[in-house]
């Protein structure tokens, strides 16, 4: 057989990146286990073993100690497990009434996060993101102070997002078009060779429930994002589905009436008119409140404590609410069968009341209703799915190809 020297380093590099991705995911779903184990488990022979957990130690991502249960294959007392002290990934988000960021270690754990109540309508994209930048940074300083090694961070965003450019190109609650988010990010963050993305917070919020929320164990699965607007993140599959353009999930923007009330979208009859935040507060008489204090979640408490204290105008306004968003669920499962559908951001603390609406309108609409239809879940992220999933996802990018932290020159 004819030798290719020159192709051969290249392929065995791409073979060993590969698995050490093998290698730590294996570790990440199975848990703390003897390098035998690995080896026996993979399939791949204990001297490469050795040596890719060697590289993922000293990549800080794997960490070796003690602690072997009985009956385990290996060296007696030593076992391999993520380390939860090597690296982070930050999330951040901005959204109508609030900046959020929240730092994830490898095992999941919350390493720091921060909630600004803000209203960001009218305000220029640069300002509110100087200030994003800003708790950017405090969050950096914040986690290395610990010893932990920033790997990428994500911004979640309320509107139409290009992923490949990170620019916003429109959000209609904020009145912005076609700002370069992550451009604009970067320049005020001193990033270095850290990754920064960017994508539409339900989208975000969706893999958050997915990963660590209402929706592990699921495969199909709807999650709709209540907020001052209202969005979807839509997983098939086990996977977050975009659409062509990447534009998919705008549920919000499902018309439910068809000539309803004017929409900052530009159209008429959208769903969030209806059952967005804003409508509901003005629904419930609570729309005296402005942004900056929808923010702060302090009138939806104030919802929340009406209905349990069976205030009949705020019991009238959920089911209405309940009803609107039951009409266009009806019309999302006719179209893709899911499991479940997960109502997370506002609509979590307020499902139990919304619930009963939108189970009447599924039975009535669904064409397949008599073999039951979706159970309808509350979000147990609530309003921090999202920049949750911003900081998972760049932790994602790592347990797929643990070799990207290597190439990172600023920690
Ligand atoms: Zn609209």
């Amino acid at each position: 057989m004819e030798a290719r020297p020159a192709a051969e380093p290249a392929t065995q590099r791409a073979l060993r990146r590969r698995n050490l991705g093998l290698v730590l995911r294996h570790v990440a779903e199975h848990g703390p286990r003897s390098r035998a184990t690995i080896a026996f488990e993979t399939g791949l022979n204990k001297s490469t073993i050795s040596s890719l957990v060697g590289e993922l130690i000293d990549l800080g991502l794997l960490l070796e100690r003690g602690a072997l249960r009985r009956g385990t294959v290996g060296r007696p007392g030593l076992v391999v497990d993520v380390s939860r002290d090597g690296v982070v990934a930050l999330g951040l988000e901005i959204n109508v009434d609030y900046l959020a960021v929240q730092a994830t270690d490898l095992t999941g754990g919350s390493r720091h996060r921060w909630l600004e109540a803000a209203d960001n309508r009218g305000t220029r994209a640069t300002d509110v993101i100087e200030r994003l930048a800003r708790l950017a940074r405090s969050a950096l300083a914040a986690v290395r102070s610990q010893g932990l090694r920033p790997i990428g961070a994500t911004v979640a965003l309320p509107g139409l997002v290009e992923v490949e450019r990170g620019a916003l190109l429109v959000a209609p609650n904020l009145g912005w078009s076609d700002v370069p988010v992550v451009d604009l990010l970067r320049e005020r963050l001193d990033a270095g060779t850290l990754p920064v993305d960017a994508d539409n917070e339900a989208n975000l919020g969706a893999l958050a429930e997915l990963w660590e929320g209402a929706g592990v164990g699921l495969t199909d699965f709807m999650y709709v994002s209540g907020e001052i607007g209202v969005g979807a993140g839509i997983v098939i599959g086990g996977e977050l589905f975009r659409g062509y353009r990447g534009f998919g999930g705008e549920f919000g923007h499902v018309t439910v009436e068809s000539r309803g009330r004017r929409c900052g979208c530009g159209s008429r009859g959208c769903l969030e008119t209806r059952a967005g935040l804003e409508a509901l507060l003005q629904a419930a008489g609570l729309d005296q409140e402005t942004a900056t204090t929808t923010g702060s979640g302090r009138p939806v408490a104030e919802l929340v404590k009406r209905a349990r204290g069976g205030d009949r105008g705020a019991l009238k306004a959920l089911s209405e609410a309940g009803v609107w968003l039951g009409i266009a669920l009806g019309s999302a499962v006719n179209l893709l069968s899911p499991q479940a559908v997960v109502l997370g951001g506002y609509f979590a603390p307020i499902a139990e009341w919304l619930r009963p609406a939108v189970d009447r309108e599924l039975e009535a609409r669904v064409m397949g209703a008599r073999w039951g239809v979706p159970g309808v879940l509350a979000s147990t992220l609530g309003p921090e799915a999202a920049v949750r999933g911003a900081a998972a996802l760049s932790l994602h990018r790592v347990l797929g190809d643990p070799g990207l932290v290597a190439e990172l020159s600023v920690g």
